[in-house]
């Protein structure tokens, strides 16, 4: 962070390359710049981004449930984030919120972050607390961590911060290029304009102004006139003030004209190509109450009533059974597993992510007890000739990094607890969980009521009153917002009559643990899975069906289970015996066309069908207004196998487009899970 002469900028690498110099200070190869002043980081840091952002004073004026957003360039060592929130903590009201959006191009790896971090004793819990959390892959990615209970989420996009922050419109069309939550005040950090011109160009400072409101302040280290210009061509008020230490200036600025975002009719329709993806997917308006009626509590329902909750959200869960977690997430036990992939395709993007999120999300319900869950790890068995040549790809595709490491059959068997003919992938910060253990812990919150034995029937708008009526044979419920997380029984509501959800059926296996078995470590997974022994039994599964839909627990399907495993893991087979099975679980799981989830607002089909009916000539027309949909109704499902990994990054997603806030996601995946996204190909498709 200094201004001085240019030098070479292409560092062709992912993470940080770092020197350390003889005070100990980390300074980066690349860029030929160091990562904070010599005389005193984290002081330049409150002097420069702090105070000269007001933000003691702004924070402690902050209403009640107040939220606060904070974007920076260069997130770098994470010294000004964890500043900042170490000023939250002292400064604003308990139960405000702070979102703070950062994005860096060249994560520095763990070990160094941690050897900077040391460097100030002073915020040496807030430090352990990131370092615990930081991603285990720093990949190209959005990576959402959430500290003190969800007071403070830390979105860290590792990317250009050009195309990082263009994620954060909700369209890349000109009509509709607006931030779901605009940002109160910029942290401009990185490397000098002199060292890294690449991000401190006209585009960044474009988008600065599309993502900020009127008021929004920003400050910058530099004085540099490239940052100067940049930010008064684009709405801001600019002036120098004196600079930390030896620096002469700084800047600060203030918003005074924010972006006009042009309306869509100054695009005409037409069957032409456009530039741009037709917005189908903008259009949802904000809720205008913070009230939710959830039908569904299984895994999806859960993680989305409380996600709300935690937001300051009243959300009254409704479930037809006697408790929660009474179908597809019924199981006793269930693994963390994601499907990842050596090619960069949008199923696995998400696993990744997904994954990584629910390690996080996890960790303390498994510091709960063996009743959730352990985190035990998981191996991903190398059983056959193709899953080996997998994971092969898949070190080479991901390099260095922490989510999974390789193990040969003698590593494996050790970390196992029983004799391994195959290697495999060992997922470190992984396990298994109680789907139902968890349920229950998600509902336990002050803000969320549920009400079980009630099926919902029907839903209808009364636009009078403008709430769904939600029928359930007896005295109607109502509610301005409903979320719609009923798996694939969602089909049965008129609204999402027409959404394409496949259910497949599942059967797990209950086994008495021997002498052998209760060896086990690690979860085991292969074409089937084993988890250690819970209350001294296991739980198998588990068998894929997808044209049958017939409940009732079939001998043959444990007799699958046992042979599949049998095969896998040859040393447990004399403890895989029919006489040992204890009982077993039959469920459906819900999946869609390109096995993933559906989450966000729903449409009105037929009117959105209309809206977007040139896309059927040409699937790049040029259509600038938005999709329409149905005020207040949401859904959230479509899990498949996964939604132990999937359901927590879902119901954040989900919960963060309702209230408003920065999104967890990139808006590419934004647009992958989109629940109108079939009834757009099926336009495309002349379906
Ligand atoms: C055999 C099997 C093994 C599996 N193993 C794993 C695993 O190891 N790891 C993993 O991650 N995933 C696993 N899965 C998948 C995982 O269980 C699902 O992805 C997850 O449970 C989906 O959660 P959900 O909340 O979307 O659906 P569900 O749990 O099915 O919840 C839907 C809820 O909606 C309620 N509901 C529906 N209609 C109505 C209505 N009209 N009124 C009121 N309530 C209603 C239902 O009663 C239910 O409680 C497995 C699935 C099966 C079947």
């Amino acid at each position: 962070m200094s201004d001085s002469p240019s030098t070479d900028t292409d560092p062709g690498s992912r993470n940080a390359e770092l020197t350390w110099d003889s005070d100990g200070q980390p300074h980066s190869s690349v860029f030929d710049d160091c990562y904070f002043s010599r005389a005193n980081g984290l002081e330049e840091t409150r002097y420069v981004f702090l105070q000269n952002n007001q933000l003691a004073e702004r924070f402690a004026a902050l209403p009640a449930h107040g939220e606060f957003v904070v974007a920076e360039t260069g997130f770098g060592t994470g010294l000004n984030f964890l500043a900042c929130w170490q000023l939250w903590q002292q400064t604003a009201p308990s139960d405000a919120r702070l979102h703070f959006v950062t994005v860096e191009k060249y994560p520095l790896r763990r070990e160094d972050l941690r050897r900077a971090l040391a460097l100030w004793p002073e915020l040496q819990s807030l430090s352990n607390a990131l370092l615990d959390q930081y991603p285990a892959i720093t990949n190209p990615a959005f990576h959402r961590l959430t500290f003190d209970q969800g007071r403070i989420t830390l979105t860290l996009i590792i990317d250009d911060a050009c195309s990082g922050f263009e994620q954060l419109l909700e369209s890349d069309h000109p009509a509709h290029q607006r931030p779901r939550r605009a940002v109160d005040t910029w942290f401009l950090d990185g490397f000098a304009p002199a060292k890294n011109p690449d991000m401190w160009r006209d585009e960044l400072f474009q988008l600065i102004h599309k993502l900020s409101h009127t008021g929004t302040t920003a400050a910058t280290f530099t004085a540099a006139g490239i940052v100067k210009r940049g930010l008064r061509d684009n709405g801001f008020l600019v002036r120098k003030t004196p600079g930390f230490g030896h620096k002469r200036d700084m800047i600060v600025a203030q918003l005074q004209q924010p972006f006009i975002t042009p309306a869509s009719t100054e695009f005409p329709v037409s069957h032409r190509n456009a530039p741009w993806v037709a917005p189908w997917y903008c259009g949802a308006a904000a809720p205008t109450q913070q009230q939710a009626l959830i039908i569904g509590a299984g895994l999806a329902g859960c993680h989305t009533a409380r996600a709300l909750a935690e937001r300051g959200w009243q959300v009254t869960v409704v479930e037809r059974h006697p408790q929660p977690a009474s179908e597809g997430s019924g199981n006793p036990q269930g693994i963390l597993y994601a499907k990842l992939s050596h090619r960069p395709e949008t199923l696995s993007d998400f696993n990744l992510l997904a994954l990584q999120f629910a390690q996080r999300h996890y960790a303390p319900f498994w510091a709960t007890g063996a009743d959730s869950g352990a985190a035990c790890g998981v191996l991903q068995l190398a059983h056959s000739d193709k899953s080996a040549v997998l994971q092969q790809h898949l070190q080479d595709y991901f390099g260095e990094q922490e989510l999974f490491r390789p193990l040969t059959a003698a590593e494996a068997s050790k970390r196992a607890g029983v004799t391994l003919d195959c290697g495999g992938l060992l997922f470190p910060d992984s396990g298994w969980l109680s789907p139902a253990a968890i349920c229950r812990q998600l509902l336990q919150h002050d803000n969320i009521r549920c009400r079980y034995d009630t099926a919902v029937e029907s839903l209808q708008w009364q636009a009078d009153l403008q709430q769904w009526q939600v029928n359930t044979g007896r005295d109607p419920l109502y509610a301005a917002n409903v979320i719609l997380t009923t798996a694939q029984d969602s089909r049965r509501f008129a609204p999402t009559h027409g959404l394409p959800l496949k259910p497949i059926r599942g059967q797990i296996t209950l086994l008495r643990a021997d002498a052998s078995t209760a060896q086990l470590q690690v979860a085991l997974c292969g074409d089937g899975y084993i988890a250690p022994a819970r209350d001294a039994q296991h739980c198998l599964g588990a068998t894929y069906d997808p044209r049958d839909l017939e409940l009732t627990v079939r001998q043959e399907d444990h007799y699958k289970n046992l042979q599949l495993l049998s095969s896998q893991v040859p040393a447990l087979s004399g403890a895989l015996l029919e006489e040992n099975v204890i009982s077993g679980r039959s469920g459906l799981r819900c999946t869609s066309p390109d096995y993933l989830p559906l989450v966000g607002p729903v449409a009105d089909e037929s009117l959105l069908r209309k809206e977007f009916e040139l896309l059927a000539k040409n699937a790049r027309a040029s259509i600038a207004t938005a999709g329409s949909y149905l005020p207040g109704l949401y859904i959230n499902v479509g899990h498949g196998s996964r939604g132990l990994a999937y359901t927590p990054i879902c119901a954040e997603l989900l919960a963060a487009e309702m209230h408003g806030e920065p999104s967890p996601l990139p808006r590419s995946l934004r647009l992958a899970l989109h629940p109108a996204r079939f009834a757009i190909r099926d336009l495309i498709r002349g379906k």
